[in-house]
């Protein structure tokens, strides 16, 4: 158990999604491991919208997000703030850091600051900003804002020191503030930049732990700098993992879905997602693979969960698993609650035990809840198939024919009571070991599903019941003529 976390009693934590996009799959593993340690130690999790930067944010994107995180079943104990709102707290602490002479106003302008970032390129150096309106006098400082030429912005005055912080997941971080120079905290008094908006509301929200991602990691010493500036203690930092791609690259569009919202219309369920998310870049023991339990519940995942047991290395993200974790969750739903889930990735309507039915025989096969819509089509609309493929292997269409008419007499001599998959299997198996198994049984489940790779005869036929399932065989034979 991670002794960091541990002895902090009722952590605050919180989710500070920017509505700019549908939310990532990544940025929806960053809330869920946020959640679980604030379900796990008694804590609070606060969400906080993070949309300053009003070009690219978005209400459709704030609700995905919200809908998202419902539909994942991570909710949330205050909030949504949102940082549009909170615009006159961002400037009494860009005043009050104006006013203590810890940020200044810059007036050099674009141009300016791009040739010197060049030239400083130019000589193989990393690029910082000169400090050339750090000491402005009063004056200067006056006339320039009155000449309104030059919109200004305001920068942090970076103290020229090595820093460090002690991450929860990577351990000891150390980096030097004089090679990134004054950043600039906000575009004017109203506009505060991201760096800045964060750190005021970790502080003003009482944030005791910050889970983000790694890609955060760069920002933790500008931040850590700005805690400075006021005097605060900082919170504890704990950076995660990405999520890789299978070529080891950023998980990107490029490689597959990246929005939760496309895995929930495709009919994963949430259940399945949690436990997937969870296990990248964390796992209950130490040994992986045979033996280790890998599907749970969340209640499982909270219980199990320590912070110490987060990877440092990225997490690869892997298609194939998710399938098989969410067909394992499909298994263990209620069948009435699978029925209802499934519902709408079924494109006919039709009566709920009919769809139970057909669901049951699918249960092993069903990666995810849209898999259904091909699946099970056969079920409701009579197929549409080549004759071709209702002949087996090296056999011949007029054998396939005989079998498929010896297999209507067979059918039509069996009461509708005695219909069903057990008993179907007893009466035609004994015929299938006779004729051969393909020769019988190919023709026949072709003939009823018009698929070549379908549920088994017997399955189908329990399905259909008897006149459908003749009907059909009828018209298997008159295909082949
Ligand atoms: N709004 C930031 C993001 O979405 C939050 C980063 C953080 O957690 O501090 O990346």
């Amino acid at each position: 158990m991670s002794p960091r976390i541990k002895k902090i009693e009722k952590p605050r934590l919180r989710m500070a999604p920017s509505p700019t996009g549908w939310l990532h799959i990544g940025n929806a593993r960053v809330f869920l491991f946020n959640w679980i340690i604030a379900k796990k130690y008694q804590g609070k999790l606060i969400l906080r919208i993070e949309d300053t930067d009003k070009e690219r944010s978005n209400l459709e994107y704030e609700n995905d997000i919200l809908e998202s995180l419902k539909w994942l079943g991570i909710n949330w104990d205050e909030g949504p703030y949102r940082q549009s709102q909170r615009g006159d707290i961002y400037k009494k602490y860009l005043n009050q850091l104006l006013e203590e002479k810890k940020a200044y106003y810059c007036f050099c302008s674009q141009e300016e600051l791009t040739a010197k970032k060049e030239e400083m390129i130019s000589r193989g150096e990393v690029y910082s900003y000169d400090g050339k309106c750090r000491n402005l006098s009063e004056d200067e400082i006056k006339k320039n804002l009155e000449s309104s030429i030059i919109q200004p912005v305001i920068r942090l005055k970076m103290p020229e020191k090595k820093n460090h912080f002690n991450d929860l997941i990577r351990g000891k971080i150390e980096f030097d503030l004089s090679l990134i120079g004054d950043i600039v905290i906000a575009k004017n008094i109203d506009y505060p930049l991201y760096n800045f908006a964060n750190v005021i509301d970790d502080a003003e929200m009482k944030i005791t732990h910050i889970i983000r991602g790694e890609d955060h990691i760069s920002n933790t010493p500008k931040q850590l700098a700005i805690y400075e500036a006021f005097g605060w203690s900082p919170p504890e930092f704990g950076h995660l993992p990405l999520i890789l791609s299978s070529d080891k690259s950023k998980m990107s569009k490029r490689f597959g879905s990246v929005a939760v919202k496309e895995y929930r219309e495709n009919g994963y369920l949430p259940e399945a997602m949690v436990n997937f998310l969870v296990f990248l870049g964390w796992h209950p023991t130490e040994e992986k693979g045979i033996g280790a339990k890998e599907v749970l519940s969340i209640e499982e995942i909270i219980e199990q969960f320590e912070v110490d047991k987060i990877q440092k290395s990225g997490a690869v993200f892997s298609p194939d698993k998710l399938d098989w974790i969410n067909g394992e969750h499909i298994k263990l739903m209620d069948i009435d609650d699978l029925v209802e889930k499934a519902i709408p990735f079924i494109d006919y309507s039709a009566d709920k035990e009919f769809i139970k039915k057909i669901i049951l025989i699918h249960l092993k096969r069903i990666k995810k809840l849209s898999d259904l819509r091909e699946l099970t089509k056969y079920f409701f609309e009579l197929p549409d198939y080549k004759k071709d493929i209702l002949v087996w292997k090296n056999s011949s269409e007029s054998e396939a024919k005989e079998n498929l008419i010896f297999a209507t007499e067979i059918l039509s001599s069996i009461d509708d009571e005695e219909f069903n998959q057990d008993n179907l299997e007893k009466i035609l198996m004994p015929e299938a070991e006779k004729i051969g198994r393909g020769e019988f049984l190919w023709p026949l489940r072709v003939a009823l599903s018009g698929e070549e790779k379908s549920a088994s005869p017997f399955e189908i036929l329990d399905v259909l019941g008897k006149s459908e399932s003749l009907r059909r065989i009828r018209l298997a034979v008159d295909k082949v003529g």
